[in-house]
């Protein structure tokens, strides 16, 4: 039974593990942070990632944390409604497609792989190929071997950069900056979310039914300078200074960050690589092909990424070099249409000028009346319903083992 190493407890690190142990591979999940990071905002599930969601069993919990989104109500700076859109379009979503907030879905998927050894707080130091294995020391823990180390460690991945090279030959910056975490609840509205569009600049607020906060996210251009990925308090300095002076809500949104405890900011980019393995080091998820939040389907590439990888590891028994192969060009046609999506989105989140957005607030209020109705919102669904099914998962559809419902996560630091 092969070793496989996993750097990244995410939502691809996670369901990875998963279809690893389905398939009879034995995973260990290493995560640098000190326990499962839930934060992040809403993220949809839909095609082949649905579809993989139900082989693993798991969409009823899925459902059961839905966002319950009804409605977006776009608000001025004095709080005063200017449009609203029905909640399905303004996800792009239609039919079964799940929105579930990403900590919910990263929670799901932690435990029902109650049976993985996770390690919190470590992160692979160096990765030495030797022969028919990988040998691995760690920044804390003992040095250990395993016969393939699979990178799922995101946007920044370690993994990438140690076995392909500096980061920046793969990231491919969409040119604007997202911010994401929990502030009260009573900033929100239950069901709705509520959307501050300000020229080149975006503030949007969610509260899920039943939540104890409200989470909020912020779309800015780049900074020409921008503080490491890390540096939390430059991070805070940056957004408090690129929406300073806004209206609405905003200071308060502001002042609530220094509190908390899920903080999240990057910037939105691309992974575009030639090729995403080397010998028995290969990647899933962001860290391979991030196709940024702009396209809303960075967790569904991670969840059909895992599957599909899983599935050609175990049709090449004792080859990895040959399964990571196959994985890649099952892969490679889904990504790239999914990819595809995000700079078109990405126009439609940031407006920007006061013209665009009065443009904008016209075509919401006229749309209900508009006798074209039905052609435009096809317009916006259909390129991403046929991205997302872009592919056909193989083996049966009805993959799910018994006995797998989840637990709790074993959490070691
Ligand atoms: C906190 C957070 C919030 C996010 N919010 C959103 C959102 O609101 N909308 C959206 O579209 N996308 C969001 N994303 C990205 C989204 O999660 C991914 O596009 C998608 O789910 C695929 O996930 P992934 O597992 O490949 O990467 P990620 O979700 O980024 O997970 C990577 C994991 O690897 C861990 N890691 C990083 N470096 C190391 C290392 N050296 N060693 C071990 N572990 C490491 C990270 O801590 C993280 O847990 C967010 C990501 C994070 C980390």
């Amino acid at each position: 039974m092969a070793n496989i190493l996993i750097s990244g407890a995410g939502v691809a690190g996670s369901a990875l593990a998963w279809w690893l142990r389905r398939q009879g591979f034995r995973p260990t999940v290493v995560e640098r942070a000190p326990g499962l990071r839930d934060g992040g905002y809403k993220v949809d599930i839909r095609g082949a990632a649905l579809e993989v969601i139900d082989r693993m069993g798991l969409r009823e919990q899925v459902r059961r944390r839905d966002t319950g989104m009804r409605l977006a109500r776009f608000v001025d700076v004095g709080g005063r409604q200017l449009a609203t859109m029905d909640a399905q379009l303004f996800g792009g979503r239609e039919g079964d497609d799940a929105e579930i907030m990403r900590g919910d879905l990263a929670r799901i998927l932690a435990s029902a792989t109650d049976d993985v050894e996770y390690v919190f707080g470590d992160s692979i130091a160096t990765l030495t190929p030797t022969g028919d294995r990988v040998e691995v020391a760690f920044e804390r823990g003992k040095r250990r071997t395993f016969d393939l180390v699979v990178g799922a460690d995101g946007l920044h991945s370690t993994v990438r950069r140690l076995a392909f090279g500096p980061e920046s030959a793969h990231l491919r910056p969409l040119g604007h900056h997202i911010a994401i975490f929990s502030v009260p609840a009573e900033l929100g509205e239950e069901g709705v979310e509520l959307m501050h569009p300000a020229p080149g600049r975006t503030v949007g607020v969610y509260r899920t039914a039943g939540a104890a906060q409200s989470r909020v996210l912020f779309l800015f251009p780049s900074p020409a300078d921008e503080p490491d990925h890390r540096d939390v308090a430059g991070q805070q300095a940056l957004l408090a200074e690129a929406f300073g002076g806004l209206g609405w809500q905003v200071p308060r949104l502001l002042d609530a960050m220094r509190d908390a405890p899920d903080f999240y900011l990057d910037s939105m980019s691309q992974v575009r690589m030639d090729r995403w393995s080397t010998g028995r080091i290969g990647l899933v998820g962001d860290a391979a092909y991030a196709p940024s939040p702009a396209s809303g389907q960075g967790t569904s590439l991670g969840l059909v990424g895992a599957y599909v990888l899983a599935a050609a590891l175990a049709e090449a028994p004792g080859d990895p070099v040959a399964g990571l192969a196959a994985y890649e060009r099952r892969m490679r046609p889904f990504v790239s249409l999914n990819q595809q999506l995000a700079e078109r989105n990405l126009k439609g989140m940031v407006l920007r000028s006061a013209a665009q957005i009065r443009f904008q607030t016209l075509m919401l209020r006229m749309m209900p009346h508009l006798p074209g109705r039905e052609r435009l919102i096809r317009r916006v669904t259909e390129p991403i319903r046929k991205a997302a099914t872009a592919i056909t998962l193989p083996g049966p559809a009805n993959a799910r083992p018994p006995g797998h419902a989840g637990g709790c996560v074993e959490r070691r630091g």
